[in-house]
């Protein structure tokens, strides 16, 4: 039953030397990205890491978590015997015996429990494949990957199995302890004696059956879609700190090629992220583009960029042109294929879904910008609404191309003041839909009444206010979104602007997190947070409970809640308002859906699929509201807009603001 040493010695040599190529070459591949740099606030990072990474916080938030969570520790303790199975492998007497025996014991038993939970686990994993699969499990893209994942989960059974048939073989001979290995002990007493099977015979196979699986995973990992079991853990502790919803700013010189138009102009952590991918689909079942039917799928760009780099890094190494292209102009290739549509680019809301759910931290959304950045600066391939949309902002800072001297036609009958330096507190940041847009004029009016009513210094750039730029740097126009932001930082600064109340998430966003990239470093709020903690403080008070709006339905902006965490400040504000806590929709929080006009998708046509703004109001008419809360001047469009082409008239939408402002009137 001894194995052969020297036989052993030459295949593990053979396995090592395939498992060190494997990972030289992909490794080596990831090298020839731009630089990035990762390693700042590595406490951070490595708490995050134990909590993702180990923890499997993410995997946890799906049914079948569970079932990965014990596959994943299954793995981790059983390295330590697989490590032994190896040392022993080469020098016999180099085992677990060597130990004191209560520690061995220990071991053992640890070892037996924990194979038989693998065992079930990866059973259940096969199952669920291939008896009851979820959507994500189905799609195109994972079929043809499908019998590589199942080979990889067979040789897993195998290594089970043969670690079982050794251990029984061995309590048959008498070499090991039947007490402290319940799961061999009950295999060598039911199956090898009703079997007939000679103990010292089965031993010798298993031992080899084990050995081979063993050696063949370790060769054949590097190579495979499992490589994430070596890149996964280090992705989580690389993963960006900053919020995901900023871009790193662009270099501007002569000659210089801006955005990504090919895979080695992504940064080196954006080609390992690729090799980090577990294909487990959670991003493609969240992203609204995608579940709408768009050519959008957060995996397949993943998985393109890692395909992509396997069929050009020899190219790419020696300075060739690389022979597949990394941005499909037609738009027709089929995810995973190594290419990705211009169609899908455009398709990306920038909501942040896909990262709010990946359990290994992939950053999708700045990747898909970096190429919408090569398409308009490079090649200025763009759908074609947006060419008036960059006009008009590059001509008149706003998205209409209206006369800057319009912006204070919100006012009315208003008595607006405009910021003084030291003499007023909040700048309110109208916004370029707050100031222009019909409907969203009546929410600035609501909010300017309501900061009146509370008594708060504020005042307005007037006419001098632009476009903060935040459609400008999703659809990646970075160069008019630089000197935008450039021009804007000045403007503040030179005003002596301490505090900004902003109506518009996306305004909010992009001074908060864009703009301090510029070195803006301001108090910025948005409306639901100042109002609520007004309301807090007794500064605000309602003159009436704001009664008539029926069933209130609330719905989460993405740039408010998954861009920047504010989940509560809305809700607080509309039980302080109306007396009741909102219905929620069943997507809501961290996993709402977006509206379908963030990242630019305001200012283009929806043609691919069904539309998302009809999907997101279909689930807002299932709970059957009256009315629609919102928190965002593109929400309120898309929502109404939605409501008028599913006949859901009769349900009114209303911004946070003027459910408040109702509230004011005696
Ligand atoms: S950011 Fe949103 S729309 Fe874009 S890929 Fe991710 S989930 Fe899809
Ligand atoms: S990118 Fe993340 S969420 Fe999407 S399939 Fe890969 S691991 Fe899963
Ligand atoms: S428009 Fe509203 S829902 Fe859509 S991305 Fe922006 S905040 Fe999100």
């Amino acid at each position: 039953m001894s194995p052969n040493p020297k036989l052993f010695a030459f295949l593990l040599a053979l396995s090592t030397s395939a498992f060190v190529i494997g990972c030289y070459r992909r490794f080596s591949l990831v090298a020839l990205g731009r630089p990035n740099y990762r390693l700042d606030s590595p406490g951070t990072r490595f708490s995050r890491m134990l909590r993702l990474a180990f923890g499997q916080e993410r995997v946890l938030d799906r049914t079948f978590g569970a079932n990965h969570f014990v596959i994943f520790w299954s793995f981790i303790i059983l390295a330590v015997a697989n490590a032994e199975f190896l040392v022993s492998g080469l020098l016999p007497q180099a085992s677990l015996a060597m130990l004191p025996t209560p520690i061995q014991h220990t071991l053992l038993f640890v070892f037996d429990l924990v194979s038989l939970l693998a065992l079930f686990g990866v059973l259940f994993a096969f199952a669920r494949r291939l008896f009851f699969p979820e959507p994500s499990l189905t799609s195109d893209y994972v079929k043809a990957r499908s019998p590589e994942a199942l080979l990889i989960l067979s040789l897993i059974v195998v290594l089970m199995l043969a670690y079982f048939g050794l251990h029984a073989a061995r309590i048959a001979l008498g070499s090991e302890p039947a007490s402290v290995l319940p799961a061999s002990a009950f295999i060598a007493a039911n199956l090898l004696a009703p079997l007939g099977l000679d103990a010292a015979t089965l031993a010798s196979w298993s031992w080899w059956l084990h050995a081979l699986a063993l050696l063949s995973f370790l060769a054949y990992l590097p190579q495979s879609k499992h490589m994430h079991i070596l890149t996964a853990i280090p992705n989580c502790f690389l993963g960006d700190l900053n919020r995901p919803n900023t871009q790193p700013r662009e270099e501007f010189a002569r000659g210089k090629h801006f955005g990504v138009g090919r895979v080695d102009e992504f940064t080196w952590k954006d080609l390992f992220d690729s090799f980090s991918c577990t294909e487990c689909g959670r991003c493609q079942e969240t992203c609204p583009a995608a579940g709408t039917g768009k050519s959008l799928n957060p995996r397949g760009v993943i998985h393109a960029i890692k395909t992509n780099l396997l069929a050009n890094g020899a190219a790419l190494r020696t300075g060739d042109t690389p022979r597949l292209p990394l941005i499909e102009a037609a738009g027709e290739t089929k995810p995973g294929e190594g290419s990705t549509g211009e169609a899908a680019i455009w398709a990306c809301t920038t909501c942040g879904a896909c990262m709010s759910v990946c359990p290994v931290l992939i950053e999708h959304m700045p990747k898909i910008v970096k190429m919408r950045r090569h398409l308009v600066q490079m090649k200025a391939s763009f759908p074609e609404e947006l060419t008036t949309f960059f006009e008009n902002i590059e001509a008149r800072s706003n998205p209409w191309g209206i006369a800057p001297t319009e912006r204070t036609k919100w006012h009315g009958t208003l008595q607006v003041r405009p910021f003084e330096e030291g003499r007023t507190e909040y700048l309110l940041y109208v916004g370029c839909a707050g100031a222009f847009d019909a409907r969203q004029k009546q929410v600035t009016v609501a909010l300017a009444t309501i900061l009146d009513a509370a008594g708060v210094s504020w005042g307005t750039l007037g006419k001098d206010e632009r476009c903060c730029g935040d459609s400008l740097r999703r659809l990646g126009n970075e160069y008019v979104f630089d000197r935008t932001a450039r021009d804007n930082v000045n403007l503040l600064a030179e005003r002596g602007v301490k505090k900004i109340v902003t109506q518009c998430p996306h305004c909010f966003s992009t001074l908060k997190n864009d703009y301090r990239q510029y070195g803006l470093e301001l108090e910025v709020v948005h409306h639901s947070e100042l109002i609520a903690a007004l309301m807090a403080s007794g500064q605000l008070e309602l003159k009436q409970r704001v009664a008539d709006l029926g069933r209130v339905l609330f719905h989460d902006s993405c740039y408010l809640g998954r861009h920047n965490d504010i989940y509560a400040a809305p809700r607080q504000v509309l039980i302080a308002a109306t007396g009741d806590s909102p219905a929620e929709f069943v997507r809501n929080a961290k996993r709402s859906f977006c509206c379908g006009a963030g990242g630019g998708r305001m200012w283009q046509e929806e043609q691919e699929g069904e539309r998302i703004n009809l999907n997101r109001v279909r689930e807002a008419l299932r709970q059957e509201p009256d009315t629609i809360c919102v928190s965002c001047p593109y929400c309120l469009t898309m929502m109404e807009d939605g409501l008028k082409d599913l006949q859901g008239d009769s349900v009114k939408v209303k911004d946070l603001a003027e459910v408040v402002a109702e509230g004011l009137r005696a």
